[in-house]
């Protein structure tokens, strides 16, 4: 309280162009994020998310992206918002990048659900008694033997929570994620011709994709983490900020701090209650808008504590690797050249 008013005190005193000023100060360390809502009704009209017991990952994720990219609009008017997939249908993880990169985002952010497979459980029913033989000719006996008698079903599983992952510097051990995320990929149409040869996995993927993390890295795992803690403020359970190596396209292939947020298991009952209702997308957007207010903050102080700053002139160069990478990619989609990573 103490402090609310002292910033009230401030503002009085300051004469309104001092004010602006201050707006535009602000405008300058964020001026353009990405909303990437998750997934989406492939051309087909089959889902590409994950399911729930009555919902798909694509509409919530949608719906969630909706009201995030209004609550950004009305919290924080200057900065533009762009939406890599506005309606249901899909975009693919290629144009997502292509989107974010083209308006040269400065923080990109996707809205995903998480599912956890279902747990397979048993129960001893009873007895069955098995008849069976030992012995040839005349030592033949015959023999009867007790087999227990199991019922098998499966329960959704309890897994809950939200994380928020960021393009990991160390190599992560969860490979059943990155599998899992990866399949988006190979799943799309003519993944051949729109992604080529590409080996996410070579060392020229990876020194490009190190080259970026070591840039965005830090402000990416400051924003996860803040926002992880606003989830923990309204007793979600959390788990934690994560890395990946491998699995994610998009937080790759965007040239800017980016993460992605798993803002629930559709797959645990209570959970998909809670990310259906409007409360709940409501809630998780909010939450966000409070993480990007501490971000914003944090990049202005970092700011104008210049020996703290990322010396300015390595973000366009390192935007640029990735503009050609993804222009190779454009040419390997035309048939024209065969993979190569562009050395400069
Ligand atoms: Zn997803």
């Amino acid at each position: 309280m103490k402090y609310f008013f002292a910033v009230i005190t401030v503002v009085f005193l300051m004469s309104s162009d001092s004010v602006r000023d201050i707006r535009k100060e602000k405008q300058k360390v964020l001026k353009t994020i990405i909303i990437d809502a998750g997934h989406g009704i492939r051309p087909n009209g089959g889902y590409d998310g994950a399911k729930g017991s009555y919902s798909w990952e694509d509409e919530i994720c949608l719906a969630i992206s909706k009201i995030l990219v209004e609550d950004i609009k009305k919290n924080f008017p200057e900065i533009k918002v762009v939406e890599t997939r506005p309606t249901e249908k899909i975009t693919s993880l290629y144009r997502r990048a292509e989107i974010a990169n083209e308006n040269n985002g400065d923080l990109f952010i996707s809205i995903h659900c998480n599912a956890a497979p279902p747990v397979r459980r048993s129960e001893l029913i009873g007895y069955k008694q098995v008849t069976y033989y030992v012995g040839k000719g005349k030592n033949r006996k015959k023999k009867v033997k007790e087999v227990p008698q199991y019922r098998y079903w499966t329960e959704p599983s309890q897994a809950k929570g939200t994380e928020t992952y960021i393009w990991g510097a160390h190599k992560t051990e969860d490979k059943e994620l990155a599998i899992r995320e990866n399949s988006v990929i190979f799943a799309e149409e003519n993944y051949k011709e729109r992604y080529g040869p590409i080996d996410v996995n070579s060392p020229e993927f990876v020194a490009m994709a190190l080259l970026k993390t070591k840039q965005f890295f830090k402000r990416s795992a400051t924003f996860a983490g803040m926002v992880q803690d606003e989830f923990v403020k309204i007793g979600r359970v959390d788990r934690d900020v994560r890395q990946r190596q491998i699995g994610i396209w998009v937080l790759q292939a965007t040239a800017m701090p980016s993460v992605l947020i798993e803002t629930g298991f559709i797959t645990n009952p209570e959970e998909e209650n809670y990310l259906n209702s409007k409360e709940g997308q409501r809630e998780i957007s909010r939450c966000i808008v409070l993480a990007l207010k501490n971000y914003i903050s944090w990049l202005e102080k970092r700011q104008t504590n210049e020996n703290e700053a990322e010396p300015s002139s390595n973000k366009p160069s390192v935007k640029n690797d990735v503009f050609h990478f993804l222009r190779h990619v454009q040419d390997i989609e035309s048939h024209k050249h065969s993979f190569t990573y562009p050395v400069e």
